[in-house]
């Protein structure tokens, strides 16, 4: 595992150029905004990109990656988003990899951003087979940005040695010999490791399977009160994120009306929707369930004090 200073996206487009060779055929398969970025730097480093693209609430449907992955001759590598942070939509990789190893030997390469659910939602890279995961620092593992972390199988490692485009920060290689070392080829972001030790030390206390389990009740409760407030979920329920609950705007109101209140009245800061009409709160890392019933109440305060009509002479933004 090769740790990089970077944000997530660096992650990402780490593995792109140290993966991709020009004119490479990469299959992208995405349902929102973060899956279809990692589409947009494949490109942007010479693949032929084959887009999948699944409608904003749902998931990728893994059937249709195999049928597509049938037809199409010499994919060399398959990306994905393990959770979809704009839509709180949590993807079956598990699913996915089997569709993917069916191919043998020739099959592509796999590759995960699993930036927002790492640490949070589980993902056996190795009993899974997958041949890469990409993961940061700022969101489950609840450390500051700065740091971008990529995990490579032997394949993937097979793979980067093939691979043709030009690198120079991002070199897998050069960053696997000083990692042997405890070594970074460049000046790593010393403060946010600190943080990170501290996080993880955090984690491990606690212990994996019982972070795991706090995030899936933490997601269950978040969904049961939103749509105890007579709210509606984004999300298609059976692929709901235990990290992040996307929540559409009921009528009448404007989404930044919602993040204004929140944020006024009760110091809550949610996400807005990126393209979508929506907030979006999040509720990985360092988060316990009477955050989550903070945050219901917060939510139902607001709905029953600003009736529509009047809710203009409540904000003056
Ligand atoms: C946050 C996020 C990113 C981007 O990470 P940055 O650290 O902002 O570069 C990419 N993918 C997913 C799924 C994310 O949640």
């Amino acid at each position: 595992m090769l740790i990089l200073t970077a944000s997530g996206t660096g992650g990402l487009e780490a593995t792109a150029t140290n993966l991709i060779s020009h004119g490479d055929k990469v299959l992208v398969a995405h349902c929102g905004v973060f899956g279809k970025r990692w589409a947009d730097i494949a490109e942007a480093f010479g693949a032929k990109v084959i887009h999948i693209e699944f409608p904003p609430g749902k998931a990728i449907a893994p059937q249709i990656v195999r049928d597509k992955l049938r037809v199409e001759r010499n994919v060399k590598l398959v990306l994905a988003t393990h959770n979809e942070t704009s839509t709180g939509v949590v993807n079956d990789i598990a699913a996915l990899a089997k569709v993917i190893q069916a191919f043998g030997k020739a099959r592509p390469i796999f590759a995960v951003d699993a930036i927002s659910s790492l640490g949070a939602i589980n993902l056996p890279m190795d009993e899974l087979q997958i041949d890469v995961v990409v993961g940061a620092s700022q969101k489950a593992l609840m450390a500051p940005p700065g740091l971008a972390f990529v995990a490579l199988s032997p394949r993937a490692w097979t793979a980067v040695k093939r691979a043709s485009n030009p690198r120079f920060y991002w070199d897998f290689l050069s960053a696997q010999e000083c990692a042997i070392e405890n070594k970074t080829p460049f000046t790593p972001a010393i403060t946010v490791l600190y943080a990170l030790s501290e996080s993880l030390r955090l984690i491990l206390d606690d212990g994996l399977s019982a972070t795991f389990a706090r995030h899936k009740q933490i997601g269950a409760k978040m969904r049961a009160g939103v749509k105890q407030l007579g709210l509606k979920l984004f999300a298609e329920e059976s692929w709901a994120s235990d990290t992040l609950t996307a929540i559409q705007i009921p009528d009448g109101w404007q989404e930044n009306d919602l993040i204004y209140e929140l944020r006024r009245r009760h110091s809550i800061v949610v996400g807005g929707g990126i393209g979508y009409p929506i907030i979006r709160v999040g509720h990985m890392g360092y988060v316990t369930i009477e955050d989550v019933e903070i945050v219901l109440k917060a939510l139902e305060e607001i709905l029953m004090n600003y009736p529509v009509e009047n809710r203009n002479e409540f904000l003056d933004i």
